[in-house]
C-alpha cells in the first residue's frame, strides 16, 4: 500500500500501467483508480556489457500541461545515472522556455539540442545509448523514420509529444510513432473547468493555426465534456450549448 501512495504522491497526475505489481491487501485499503498511477520501469536488456545491441522506441504521449516533459526528463535522468550516453533533441521552433533546454512547466529541465529536422538527429545521436525527444508533434513525419532507424541501430528512444492537437486531432507524427512504439504512457492532466482528467488541449487564444507555442495565457487541459463545450462556444452562436462541464 505504501508503494501505491509514494507513487500517487510522485506521480500525481494518472499514468498508464507498466510493470505494476499491486499486493493483493492494497484492494482492502484503497479504490484503484480506472488508470492505476504508476512509474515506468526500463525494461532491463541482457547484462552490462555483454549486452545484446538492442534499441526500442518509447512514446509519451497526452495533453498540454499532462506531464510529458517530466517524465522523458524522469527516464533521461535515469539513463544518466546508469552512466549511458543520453543525447536530448528538441524542434528548434520551440523557444518558449529556453532556446537549448528541455524545460516543464514545474521548472525541471535538461540541456537539449534543438533541430530543425529529424535527420539531423541520425548524425548527432551517432554513439548515443538513449535519445529523448521532446515536442515530438511538431516535427514532420520524417521522425517515425528516423526514430526506427535508431532504435534498429540499438538505441533506447523516448519520444514526447501532444497526441491531438487544439482541435482533438491526432497531431503531426505522434499516431505514427505511437504504433511503431513498443511502450505507449499516455498521461492527462487535469481539468482546470472541473477537476476531472483532462486528455484536451484547449485554446483561449484567437489563433486558428495548428502550431501556436504558448502557456497558459494560449491554452487550457480540459476534459472531455469541458473541451466539447468550450469548441461549441467557439463555434457560430446559434450551435453555442453552455459553458462547462459541472462537476
Ligand atoms: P507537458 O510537457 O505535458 O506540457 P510538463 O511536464 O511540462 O507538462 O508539466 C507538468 C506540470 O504542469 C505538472 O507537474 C504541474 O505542476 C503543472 N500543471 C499546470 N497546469 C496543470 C494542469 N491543468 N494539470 C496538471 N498539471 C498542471
Ligand atoms: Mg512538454
Amino acid at each position: 500500500m505504501s508503494w501505491l501512495i509514494l507513487a500517487n504522491a510522485v506521480l500525481p497526475l494518472p499514468v498508464k500501467v507498466v510493470n505494476l505489481t499491486v499486493c493483493p491487501g492494497a484492494n482492502s485499503f484503497i479504490r484503484l483508480p480506472i488508470h492505476s498511477p504508476t512509474v515506468f520501469i526500463e525494461p532491463r536488456v541482457g547484462n552490462g556489457r555483454e549486452a545484446p545491441h538492442r534499441g526500442w522506441i518509447e512514446v509519451v504521449a497526452g495533453s498540454m500541461f499532462s506531464g510529458k516533459t517530466e517524465e522523458l526528463i524522469r527516464r533521461l535522468n535515469r539513463a544518466k545515472i546508469a552512466r549511458q550516453r543520453v543525447e536530448i533533441f528538441k524542434p528548434a521552433l520551440d523557444t518558449r522556455y529556453h532556446e537549448h533546454d528541455v524545460v516543464s512547466h514545474n521548472a525541471t529541465s535538461i540541456r537539449s539540442t534543438p533541430v530543425q529536422l529529424p535527420e539531423e538527429m541520425l548524425l548527432l545521436a551517432s554513439g548515443c545509448d538513449v535519445v529523448g525527444i521532446d515536442e515530438a508533434q511538431f516535427f514532420d513525419d520524417s521522425l517515425v523514420d528516423v526514430c526506427n532507424q535508431l532504435a534498429n541501430q540499438g538505441t533506447r528512444v523516448i519520444v514526447a509529444g501532444l497526441d491531438m492537437d487544439y482541435m482533438g486531432k491526432p497531431f503531426g507524427p505522434m499516431p505514427a510513432l505511437m504504433a511503431v512504439a513498443e511502450f505507449v504512457t499516455k498521461v492527462n492532466a487535469v481539468c482546470v473547468c472541473c477537476g476531472e482528467v483532462a486528455a484536451y488541449s484547449f485554446r483561449i487564444a484567437a489563433s486558428e493555426a495548428q502550431v501556436l507555442l504558448g502557456e497558459t495565457d494560449s491554452y487550457e487541459a480540459r476534459c472531455r465534456p469541458c473541451f466539447q463545450a468550450g469548441m461549441q462556444e467557439k463555434a457560430p452562436a446559434s450551435t453555442s450549448a453552455g459553458a462547462r462541464h459541472e462537476r
